[in-house]
């Protein structure tokens, strides 16, 4: 359980310095770049099971898992087998392959609710596109959404959103018409009051609400009991149907994703309308999907008036991908997923009172992070969880890195484990967070 002696961080300087010489900021998605942490980000060259290696050669346990994609670990080798054959017949056709149903299929199979699913190429596409289904569906323009919650960055749904846009503390971007902010309705998440005031007021023209199943952008930020089916009641009575995104909790919160937890709470038998996935059902590669009842995907063209396409939709490499790891996602993988939280989550809780470093651990299913700081009550929201302490995230976070553990380079995202986090791994993150919880305290 030693890991490689560090060697530095030169390589990934040099790295860092030729890419920001072409490339904005130097990265292809704003949170790499360490904005909130400061410091070299790491270029990574190689990663196997709960493991990353950085271009320095040192090695990482890893808790950022592909932001949620590498459910099975980096570089599975079923997942890699089965795309280095799906790559040995051809790259991409632009017609449909087998595979696309049969990845369909495993998904209908785990959330009974959808009975048609739309193979897309980024979570932005798949809730940018159920949003455009649903006005489609409704004749309505308005779209509710919660402050804290991201669904990817399509113009209407960058308000108050969490993820990168919490980390660098930006309120929405620039460049989206105010028409367009207009048409979304940003409400505090866990309200059922504030809902239904808005229905109350817009009622008639809101197409739909679109809410992560369980937070996780923010922090993860579980929805309080009653407050998903005081959701989908609200928006039902009004005519408006509910998106629940799960491009970050699908199929990794739990089997059936998070909503496969949450629907024991809407004693109604109500449910969401439309579901978003991405990160686990591509298992690595750029897949992501929407899906729900026939009569409403039914309205996508070819078969409606919705339009949408894509060159690299149903990518067969990207399915193979994401079919391979949810075959493989059994229920011992959930259990070491969720063994895996239950043992980080015990660790930080002993190593964090140790210290002296208030905290609280909030959790959704084998998600979960750790927030910094004193909370009175548990946070419900985005202006709560606002509150916590980033100094001492930002000193935590670089002191498990130089003990060889790969955290979110940010205070706003979820830990992220995989099935491949064995007792090694674990027993080197249980080693670091002593020293690290000492340095949050000191922060
Ligand atoms: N929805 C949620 C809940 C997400 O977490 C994300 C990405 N983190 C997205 C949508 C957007 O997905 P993508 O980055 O693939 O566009």
């Amino acid at each position: 359980n030693e890991r490689p002696a560090a060697s530095g961080t030169a390589r990934s300087a040099e790295l860092a310095e030729r890419a920001a010489r072409v490339i904005p900021g130097g990265v292809n998605s704003p949170v790499r770049a360490y904005g909130s942490v400061g410091g070299t980000p790491r270029f990574l060259v190689s990663g196997r099971g709960a493991y990353v290696t950085d271009a320095d050669g040192t090695e990482y346990v890893d808790l950022v898992a592909s932001w949620g994609p590498a459910l099975l670990g980096h570089a599975h080798p079923a997942v890699v087998d089965a795309v280095q054959e799906a790559a040995g017949r051809g790259l991409g056709f632009g017609a449909s392959v087998p595979e696309e149903a049969e990845l369909a299929e495993e998904i209908i199979a785990r959330v009974p609710e959808v009975e048609r699913l739309r193979l897309v190429s980024t979570g932005t596409e798949a809730t940018m596109t159920a949003i455009r289904l649903a006005r489609g569906a409704t004749g309505r323009p308005l779209v509710v959404k919660f402050a804290g919650h991201y669904h990817g960055h399509s113009d209407g749904l960058l308000a108050e959103a969490g993820s990168g846009l919490a980390t660098l503390a930006m309120p929405g971007s620039a460049g989206v018409t105010a028409e367009t902010a207009g048409q979304t309705l940003v409400l505090p998440y866990n309200d059922p009051t504030a809902l239904a005031a808005a229905f109350a007021e817009h009622g008639d023209r809101i197409a739909a609400v679109i809410a992560e199943a369980a937070a996780a952008n923010m922090g993860v930020l579980p929805p309080e009991p009653g407050f998903t089916a005081a959701m989908i009641e609200i928006a039902h009575r009004h005519g408006a149907l509910v998106i629940l995104d799960e491009v970050l909790t699908g199929f990794r919160a739990g089997p059936s994703g998070y909503w496969g937890i949450e629907q024991a709470r809407v004693p109604s038998g109500a449910a969401p309308d439309l579901f978003t996935f991405g990160k686990v059902v591509g298992g690595g590669l750029p897949l992501a999907a929407l899906g729900g009842r026939t009569e409403l995907m039914e309205l996508l063209a070819p078969l409606g008036p919705v339009y949408q396409a894509g060159t690299l939709s149903g990518n067969p490499l990207a399915v193979t991908a994401g079919l391979t790891t949810l075959r493989h996602a059994d229920v011992a993988a959930y259990r070491a997923l969720g063994n895996a939280a239950d043992a980080i989550i015990g660790e930080v809780t002993t190593a964090f009172e140790a210290a002296g470093v208030p905290f609280r651990v909030q959790r959704a299913g084998s998600l979960f992070s750790v927030l910094f700081g004193e909370f009175a009550e548990p946070p419900l929201d985005y202006a709560a969880v606002q509150r916590q302490e980033v100094e001492r995230h930002r000193a935590f976070f670089h002191a498990m890195l130089e003990q060889g553990v790969n955290l979110p380079p940010s205070a706003f995202e979820a830990w992220f484990v995989t099935a491949a986090h064995d007792d090694a791994a674990l027993e080197r993150i249980a080693g670091a967070l002593p020293a690290a919880a000492r340095a949050a305290a000191a922060a």
